[in-house]
């Protein structure tokens, strides 16, 4: 397979009148400051450019939580040291993020390329300075000395995607994209300030899939994250409201798809026998919300929710599963969509469940 590789060149020509200056970016970061110290999505937005609807989603998300979660304090500093117009009249600029949550929160920081695009004469946002590698219907998005691992995953990826494809029957048409942060904490940073929580990857619907370099290893482990990653692509396929089913159920399909690529869809993973056994189980209310409860409880959440996709494809097959994805992720609640699709209610499911591994007494 042939890769393409996009790297910016700097350009190290002396500059000429009429070149933008650092200067020229100030009043784009003042804004940008400006709205997210006062909770202003929109306002922030304004200063990021639309030309990538991936990158635009992701910061679409990013500002969003600024309504839920807003910094008390922000700032933005551009090093001018690094300063560099590029060929397509970008600007690039090492920037550091400072931020604090709250008084007793712990100031954090995270540094990074970054560019800045001219349109209609205002400077806008336009992310991280990636090096891009090609492949058909995909493509990476790495840091400088990250290139190899961005061959790898763009030679590994569009294997994963053919085979989920074919066993989900869905295809996506479209380029997908995956991002890969050299640090936990920009990664972190990337899905928006508030967020704190250890990940290995992270994918939401019209975003790319973004991963941490430090948990990319090569071979079976490399395929089985694309896959659990890609899985969640399939799942945001199916319905515009896929983020709303429980979150067991998205991670659970993403742990089968996972478990598809590493040639063992049909075992069940052992650990919920030895949690049923010791009466460890949780109820799949306490798996649900993502933002609540079942943040108490991840190891179930993606445990518990492959087992459970294990245990209904055994019993109903792999393409009521996918009805039943499809159902939730059109609005249907997780009752309503197991009557339509399974002829049996949430309950008398779960009951069946819970007896296939000789559980007596009800999590
Ligand atoms: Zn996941």
């Amino acid at each position: 397979m042939k890769f393409l590789i996009f790297a910016t060149c700097l350009l190290f020509s002396v500059a000429r009148a009429g070149d933008p200056t650092l200067a020229d970016l100030s009043p784009t970061v003042d804004h940008m400051v400006e709205a997210v110290l006062s909770s202003d999505p929109a306002g922030y937005l304004s200063y990021v450019a639309p030309d990538d609807p991936m990158f635009f989603q992701e910061q679409k998300n990013w500002a969003r939580d600024l309504e839920i979660h807003c910094p008390i304090s922000f700032r933005i500093d551009l090093d001018g040291g690094g300063f560099a117009v590029q060929r397509d009249g970008s600007i690039t600029v090492p920037m550091t993020m400072t931020w604090k949550m709250a008084e007793n929160a712990r100031s954090r920081r995270v540094s990074y390329p970054a560019r800045f695009v001219e349109r209609d004469g205002r400077w806008l946002y336009a992310g991280e300075q990636w090096v891009r590698v090609k492949a058909p219907g995909v493509e990476v998005l790495v840091e400088p000395e990250d290139k190899s691992v961005g061959i790898q995953i763009a030679s590994v990826l569009p294997g994963v995607r053919e085979r989920l494809d074919e066993l989900s029957g869905i295809t996506t048409e479209r380029v997908q994209q995956v991002k890969v942060y050299g640090s936990m904490k920009h990664l972190q940073q990337s899905i928006y300030l508030s967020y704190t929580d250890p990940l290995g990857g992270w994918n939401e619907p019209g975003e790319s899939i973004k991963l941490v370099r430090q948990g990319i290893r090569s071979g079976q482990q490399m395929r089985s994250l694309l896959a659990h990653e890609y899985g969640h692509v399939i799942t945001f396929a199916l319905g515009s409201d896929a983020t709303h089913m429980p979150w067991w159920v998205l991670e659970g399909f993403a742990e089968y798809c996972s478990a598809v690529l590493a040639g063992s869809p049909h075992r069940f993973p052992p650990i919920v026998s030895r949690w049923a056994e010791r009466g460890n189980l949780r109820t799949w209310d306490q798996l649900s919300d993502f933002r609540g409860e079942a943040m108490n409880h991840q190891g179930h959440v993606y445990a518990q929710g492959h087992h459970m996709i294990v245990f209904l494809v055994e019993q109903f097959g792999l393409e009521k599963l996918i009805e039943w994805l499809r159902a939730q992720a059109q609005g249907d609640a997780l009752d309503d969509a197991s009557r339509a699709v399974f002829g049996m209610s949430w309950a008398d499911i779960d009951q069946a469940w819970q007896k296939s591994l000789g559980v007596s007494k009800a999590p």
